[in-house]
């Protein structure tokens, strides 16, 4: 018997300046992903497909916390593989924010993997904070006090990844690890919401108590800013259930 479940409500929107949507999302059992393509020709959106069908395929045989980590690495090889194949050179690649629940002994863990610059926030007792690590150049100098939060945001290499799912043979994945409360509310997006819509009002839309208007309204509000990129929010609710 499962202590917690987790409920969801999530929506992608192409924006208002990309030809294309590259951004992919997941919501399947107790996996939950946002992937932000990216490469030549419109096949970043293959790239972020491809890597969430090969982590939805082998989480299901494996649902631990290990298994969500060996998953997102094989969307690596995978990804990587389709670029080996293409002639122009020209590699396509994707970010990954995956949360799981997996159980625990009596109990269940939230496992949260991410590669590149998509997020994962954590509202939990007020408070929001971030599981996910930002593998960019802005993401570096704002960890090395060079750069504030909103002067990155700005910054006109804020798009410039330090690691990606398919670009390069390994990856190193930033992994948290926590236990789950009934109450936590997640947020998995991709950078068109949080490059267009500051903090603050992050936190403001996820005070919404219904999960549906609180991602209708973080992509509404990153579209009222312009919608410059694609934009893609996944809101998830964990919820207590009834033991017997
Ligand atoms: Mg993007």
């Amino acid at each position: 018997m499962r202590s917690y479940e987790v409920q969801t409500a999530g929506l992608t929107d192409i924006g208002s300046v990309r030809k294309t949507n590259e951004d992919n999302l997941l919501a399947d059992g107790d996996l939950f992903v946002v992937a932000d393509g990216m490469g030549g020709r419109g096949r970043g959106d293959v790239a972020s497909r491809l890597a969430i069908d090969t982590i939805r395929e082998l989480f299901e045989q494996d649902q631990t916390a290990d298994g969500l980590l060996s998953a997102v690495r094989e969307s690596n090889d995978v990804v990587f593989q389709l670029g080996e194949a293409e002639q122009d050179g020209q590699r396509s690649g994707t970010t990954i924010a995956a949360v799981a629940m997996v159980s625990d002994g009596d109990t269940e863990l939230l496992i949260s993997v991410n590669v590149g610059d998509s997020r994962v926030y954590l509202l939990r007792d007020g408070r929001l904070q971030r599981l996910s690590s930002d593998h960019s150049l802005v993401g570096d100098l704002v960890r090395a006090g060079a750069l504030t939060e909103s002067e990155a945001v700005n910054h006109p290499e804020r798009h410039v990844l330090t690691q990606a799912v398919g670009t390069a043979p390994e990856i190193d994945p930033h992994v948290e690890v926590l236990r789950p409360a009934a109450g936590d509310r997640l947020l998995l997006c991709s950078d068109g919401l949080f490059n267009d819509v500051p903090s603050d009002d992050i936190r403001r839309w996820l005070d919404e108590a219904d999960a549906d208007a609180a991602a209708q309204g973080l992509v509404s509000a990153a579209i009222a800013a312009g919608g410059h990129d694609n934009i893609t929010a996944l809101v998830l609710d964990v919820k207590a259930t009834m033991r017997s």
